[in-house]
């Protein structure tokens, strides 16, 4: 992997043109690990975000009008650009959040694997023939694209949660405004640089970065222009309540996928060494920085010992260092603020009485796998989202405490089930509130064709396939009177 020496410089991308800011301004962004400047990329201004829309908004009937085909060719070559940026993506994430090489190329692969879905499902934005009670009606709903959609991603997942942005909504025809996380400018610059080079027309794709002290304005001004039909954020639950709210008052449907804290079930059945490998990987894949990430590890008390004792030796194991140096499975987290947040959750928890296991509190912003035993209710980890690499086993006693626990909680992203009798483990799965469930799977799986989202404070909506292309279509009703009409009057 290349080592990042220089600061990434993206620039935005507005009707097909590279831009600054319109006022020159730029906002930094450090590594995590020693501050040196990762990126240093241009501060939008409202009127910047505005003539993004508007150039969106321009070319939204010739985009929509385009024909599957050709759409589904231009998403296939942006796969493959994407794919041969993955060095450059490994190089962008290693700076800007840390993240290991590993995450990076995995990032990238399942993210043009997203666009190749997205371009296959050119063909799918299918309607239907309803019949009607009215003699010769020939009625049908009809969906089309909606308009401009905005799409807000993350920084954890950058390259999967930015092309879920932009990858569905443009196959459905729609044009898209897609805004840069402050934390990873770059990484989602290469994002639309493929799209670009794909050869899109311009301001089907428009991209637009902001320094962190102008998010709320400008993230309120963009659901505010009349042409953005489709809001699309995924982020944490506390910034969700504020797009949903915004949505509210402008009365625009918004797919929100916000935080999670997704538990793991080993039901006292379950194969332990398969149960040890899909807790290990759903709670330390990307340093713990998932919304899927295992954060609540349920066992049953008579298989606990056993478990717990594999577990740790597993979590122990992993490689923990600077990314940009070699291959790690714990790379660096993306601020002092997690490391501040995961001590805190480790320090209440010993407080009141958990076991560490391993790993523990962290000085930098290299923090290892950490694991505390015996997690109880009145802990904060019992129910706050660490996302970082910090996990809780809770020990109970049967199948129903088990779903208790699964259940007593904000959130309802994804969760997981492992036991050997898949009858009792789909009982099991069937009353979990989450909108994943996989059964003797890691709580972390992610697929582009899947009806991926959650319940409660996790959000609404559903990203991947079918379920997508209803959030990101109108759903119309034509008729066409076929015969002569009869008219009471
Ligand atoms: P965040 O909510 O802090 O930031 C996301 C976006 O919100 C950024 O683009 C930012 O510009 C914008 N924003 C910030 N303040 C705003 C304001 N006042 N008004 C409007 N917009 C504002 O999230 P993050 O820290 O980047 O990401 C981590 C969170 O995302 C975690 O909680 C994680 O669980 C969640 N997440 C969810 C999914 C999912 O699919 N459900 C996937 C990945 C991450």
């Amino acid at each position: 992997m290349s080592i990042q020496q220089d600061p990434q410089a993206p620039t935005m991308l507005i009707a097909g043109q590279r831009v600054s800011a319109s006022n020159g301004a730029t906002f930094e962004r450090r590594n995590p690990l020693d501050g040196r400047v990762a990126s240093r990329a241009p501060a939008a201004t409202v009127e910047d975000a505005r003539a993004a829309v508007r150039a969106a908004w321009d070319v939204f009937p010739a985009w929509s009008n385009t024909g599957p085909g050709e759409r589904r060719a231009l998403l296939m070559k942006a796969a493959d650009q994407l794919e041969a940026k993955v060095e450059q993506f490994q190089a962008a994430m290693a700076a800007e959040t840390g993240a290991s090489g590993l995450w990076a190329g995995f990032n990238v692969h399942l993210a043009a694997q997203g666009l190749r879905e997205a371009a296959a499902m050119t063909t799918q934005i299918a309607g239907e023939i309803i019949p009607s009670d009215v003699p010769g009606s020939l009625a049908m709903g009809v969906r089309q694209a909606a308009g401009v959609v905005l799409g807000i991603a993350p920084w954890n997942a950058p390259v999967i949660l930015g092309e879920r942005a932009l990858a569905l909504p443009l196959a459905c025809g729609n044009t898209v405004v897609f805004k840069g996380s402050e934390l990873c400018p770059a990484t989602h610059g290469l994002i639309a640089d493929a799209l670009d080079e794909a050869g899109l027309p311009p301001g089907v794709v428009n991209f637009i970065t902001n320094a962190p002290k102008d998010a709320g304005a400008i993230v309120e001004a963009l659901i505010a222009e009349p042409a953005v039909r489709r809001v699309n954020f995924t982020g944490s639950t506390r910034v969700g309540r504020i797009i949903a709210g915004l949505c509210a008052e402008h009365l625009k449907p918004a797919v929100l996928e916000l935080g999670g804290k997704a538990p793991c079930l080993v039901l006292d059945d379950a194969d332990l060494d398969d149960a040890v490998n899909g807790v290990a990987f759903g709670a330390f894949a990307n340093s713990g920085q998932i919304c899927m990430s295992t954060e609540r590890i349920v066992v049953a008390e008579s298989i606990a010992d056993a478990f717990v004792d594999k577990l740790a030796a597993k979590a122990r194991s992993l490689p923990l260092g600077d990314p940009r140096k070699g291959p790690v499975v714990l790379g660096s987290v993306i601020d002092m603020a997690t490391v501040e947040r995961c001590n805190a959750l480790i320090d209440d928890a010993l407080a009141k009485g958990a076991k560490l296991l391993c790993g523990g509190r962290a000085e930098t912003t290299l923090m290892p796998a950490t694991l505390l035993d015996h997690v109880t209710p009145d802990m904060a980890i019992y129910a706050q989202e660490s996302f970082g690499p910090v996990k809780g086993i809770v020990r109970v006693k049967d199948d129903e405490a088990a779903i208790a626990c699964a259940n007593d909680n904000a959130y309802g992203l994804s969760s997981a089930v492992f036991s050997r009798d898949i009858a009792r483990a789909m009982g099991v799965a069937k009353r979990i509130e989450s909108g994943i469930c996989h059964i003797n799977g890691p709580t972390v799986h992610d697929e582009a064709q899947m009806p991926f989202g959650g319940v409660k404070s996790s959000g609404w909506g559903r990203f991947g396939g079918k379920a997508g292309v209803h959030e990101f279509t109108e759903l119309r009703w034509m008729t066409v009177q076929t015969t002569p009409r009869h008219y009471p009057f």
